[in-house]
């Protein structure tokens, strides 16, 4: 039988982050001794007090819907954070709660673009942007970036591709793959960049709390003058360990909101009420997240510093995430023969350049949130095969 598929879905391509987890998962199951430092995913438990909101809910049947947008208390907190750490100016009525970050960014970009709308990516930019484009019938344009100036944004790079048919920039800080977190300067050129072109802005703050070294983490929808163009994205995954209980949100002015919701509640209802609880629980647990941030700078250092010592590699400190964006010159391989190189050879599982967009054909992501023993393991390993 010959089945006719949406043209849009059809022209995606696999997640090679989710491909290579699962590729990992499939190794050790085999027995095969793989260290595998390619999904994003905390190797942290999830806050006790988080998970005991979570089974306290269930056992108090909270199992049925909940009000869709999320349930008031969580909304309530969310706009108390995003005041206090992001300053958001915002009420519970512009926050959706949504089943992950990833289900955010997807109905955020589904309802800003139509078919043929161009979509600006800051490459390199994490691997489900371009597809989550193509899975609307838009089109995704890389921003020329560069590794030797740090991706630092410019208006001469977003002007050299911006077209009649740009709706829409998508900006993730800090940064995944690169950990480069958005400047005050950066920021401003976006804004006004925005503005001029009439260009809404999709900010991934993911990895928000995820920043080392006394670094702050800046929320470009704090700029007054951008507001209300921006749609903040945001979630418990990574800087909670709560990857499993697929939880995030979208922070908006209530028009745009109003709109994503419509779309929101014919494909999603609402998520699981223990999850929100859990959540809910979660945003006063800094103590339990503070020694996860720890652990993930110690693991930084030390992979940045190994990594440096290697023939051929170069690598920026991530200023925030749990990546190292590693650039490797070796007999004139690409990433993915890199990536195949070092998986035959060393049998240690890394991402790939170039599922992270153009002009990253010699990098490599490598995620630290891995026990400190598989980082050393990796770097024995590499030391005897580069
Ligand atoms: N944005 C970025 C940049 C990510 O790395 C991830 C990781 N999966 C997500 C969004 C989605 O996170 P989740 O769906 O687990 O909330
Ligand atoms: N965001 C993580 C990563 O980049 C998890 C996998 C995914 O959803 O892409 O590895």
């Amino acid at each position: 039988m010959e089945y006719v598929f949406n043209k849009a879905i059809s022209q995606m391509l696999p997640s090679k982050t989710v491909d290579l987890m699962n590729k990992g998962m499939e190794m050790r199951a085999k027995g095969i001794d793989v260290v595998s430092l390619s999904v994003g995913e905390p190797d942290f438990n999830t806050p006790m007090a988080a998970s005991y909101a979570g089974i306290t809910a269930i056992c108090n049947n909270k199992t049925h819907y909940t009000e869709s947008r999320g349930i008031l208390p969580l909304r309530r907190r969310l706009a108390k954070k995003l005041k206090e750490d992001n300053g958001i100016d915002c009420n519970e009525m512009n926050i959706l709660v949504t089943p992950s970050a990833k289900f955010a960014l997807y109905i955020a970009i589904r309802t800003m673009v139509n078919p043929g709308d161009e979509v600006m990516l800051l490459d390199p930019s994490w691997v489900s942007y371009a597809q989550m484009v193509v899975a609307a019938a838009a089109v995704p344009v890389s921003v020329p970036l560069s590794f030797e100036n740090n991706y630092t944004i410019t208006r001469e790079a977003l002007e050299s591709v911006v077209s009649e048919k740009s709706r829409l920039l998508i900006l993730c800080t800090p940064n995944n793959p690169t950990g480069k977190m958005l400047t005050m300067e950066e920021a401003k050129i976006l804004a006004d960049f925005a503005n001029e072109h009439n260009i809404m802005i999709i900010s991934d703050e993911i990895y928000e709390k995820l920043v080392y070294d006394g670094n702050r983490h800046l929320s470009i929808a704090s700029l007054p003058e951008v507001a209300d163009r921006v749609i903040t994205i945001n979630g418990f995954s990574k800087c909670a360990a709560m990857t499993g209980w697929r939880i995030g949100y979208l922070v908006a002015n209530e028009v745009v909101l109003k709109q994503i919701y419509m779309f929101y509640n014919h494909t999603m209802t609402c998520i699981p009420a223990f999850s929100q609880e859990a959540a809910l629980a979660v945003l006063d647990c800094e103590k339990e997240l503070q020694i996860m941030r720890d652990s993930f700078c110690a693991r930084r250092n030390y992979l940045v510093n190994e990594l440096r010592k290697l023939p051929g590699v170069t690598c920026h400190m991530p200023q925030g995430t749990f990546y190292c964006w590693v650039k490797m010159e070796r007999n004139n391989m690409n990433s993915d023969q890199l990536a195949d190189y070092l998986l035959e050879k060393a049998k240690v599982i890394c991402v790939p350049g170039t599922a992270f967009g153009a002009g990253s054909e010699k990098c490599l992501r490598m995620s630290y949130a891995v026990p400190q023993a598989h980082l050393e393991e990796a770097i024995a390993r590499f030391k005897k095969v580069l």
